[in-house]
């Protein structure tokens, strides 16, 4: 066995329908009694109740969270934390809510208490992101890592199908590249495997019942698996592309990773079998490749990038953009390549011999 480094960086975490309840105790545990709870204006109704469970505990609610974290967003909030005198923010909510309460960490240094809505992952990576005049900056800082996790599956009944097994997808997506990271070790290969596994078992039941809580609880509990690897490994093509697509042509970004996810594995499938073994193994099939596209038409997802609103035209541009600052990927990445990978993302053909 290859010698490793395992640096188990991820807080706190209290899992289960109803798990809600414990949130006044955990934030005793962290010995706060002032906890601003933010939230997106869209889940203000969540921020409130989490406000009331608080009690005592409780300065306020600042409901403003959006997408990508604007610098001026951020500095509202930070400025919001030290007019109440808050010693604790709770971000309700998914990736977008619980960067805006790393925002606040990184200047403050308060302690965050995750209590995360979707599937994307944030709360379990030291990694932040603020945009500023249209550019996203990201970093990693110890400070911004979620003290405290309570993921209970009652509060993501409610998110929607769709944006459920692209959320999900997303996740997978995380796991996937974590397999053939270039840090990536026994500890963080199992639980990647395992959060696969799991979002694979749970996202079909969405389809057929988005409220089926045992599926939302295998949804979550993979979500938070594959969260900790994102949190833990180098990045690759993958989320590159991704990073590239999203940020230039502002597509959506949950359903760039799920269109993407295939034809990364594609491209680095000859290069990687213990991760392809590893995805098999987790999705109980012979061909890694195959089983996602098949579980992407079984759950009815965008399957290429023209769904997304991206033009042919712009294709040259993002193998280029893709080629200016390459991240390290097990198959070389070229430009010939990567532009071959996204005209067949494209037309949503994927190579899956
Ligand atoms: P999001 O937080 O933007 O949420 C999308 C929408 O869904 C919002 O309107 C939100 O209010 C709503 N929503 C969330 N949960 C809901 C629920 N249970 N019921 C109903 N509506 C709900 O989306 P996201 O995909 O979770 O996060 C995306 C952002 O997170 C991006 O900016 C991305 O870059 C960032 N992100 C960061 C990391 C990291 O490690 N720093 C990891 C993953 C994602």
């Amino acid at each position: 066995m290859r010698s490793f480094t395992f640096d188990a960086s991820t807080g706190r975490v209290v899992f289960g329908a109803g798990a809600i309840d414990y949130l006044p105790s955990e934030v005793e545990r962290l010995g706060a009694s002032r906890a601003l709870v933010l939230s997106t204006p869209q889940q203000a109704r969540i921020a409130s109740d989490l406000s009331m469970r608080l009690g005592e505990r409780r300065v306020g609610i600042h409901p403003h969270a959006v997408m990508h974290v604007p610098i001026e967003v951020a500095r509202t909030a930070i400025e919001e934390a030290g007019r109440l005198g808050a010693d604790c923010v709770i971000a309700a909510g998914g990736g977008s809510t619980i960067g805006l309460a790393k925002a606040i960490a990184l200047q403050s240094a308060l302690p965050i208490l995750a209590v995360p809505t979707t599937y994307a992952g944030s709360e379990m990576t030291p990694i932040y992101g603020l945009t500023e005049e249209g550019l996203k900056k990201t970093g990693r800082d110890a400070r911004v890592l979620p003290k405290t996790v309570i993921y209970d599956p009652c509060l993501t009944l409610d998110l929607p199908l769709k944006m459920s097994i692209t959320s999900g997808f997303n996740a997978i997506a995380h796991a996937a590249e974590a397999l053939y990271a270039d840090n990536a070790n026994p500890i963080s290969k199992l639980m990647a495997e395992e959060g696969i596994r799991a979002l694979v078992r749970g996202l079909p039941g969405l389809r057929e019942d988005p409220q089926d809580l045992n599926s939302r609880s295998h949804c979550l509990y993979g979500a938070w698996l594959c969260g900790a690897v994102l949190g833990m490994s180098n990045m690759a093509l993958h989320h590159k592309l991704c990073h590239v697509l999203g940020g230039t042509w502002n597509l959506p970004r949950a359903e760039i990773h799920t269109v993407i996810l295939p034809h990364v594995l594609a491209y680095n499938a000859a290069a990687v079998p213990d991760a392809m073994e590893r995805i098999e193994r987790a999705m109980g099939t012979p061909n890694a490749v195959s089983a996602i596209v098949a579980l992407m038409q079984r759950l009815g997802t965008p399957m290429s990038l023209e769904e997304l609103g991206m033009k042919r035209a712009d294709l040259v541009r993002a193998a280029l953009l893709v080629m200016e600052l390459p991240y390290h990927n097990p198959r070389p990445v070229t430009y010939e390549g990567v532009l071959a990978l996204v005209e067949d993302a494209l037309m949503g053909r994927v190579d899956c011999s």
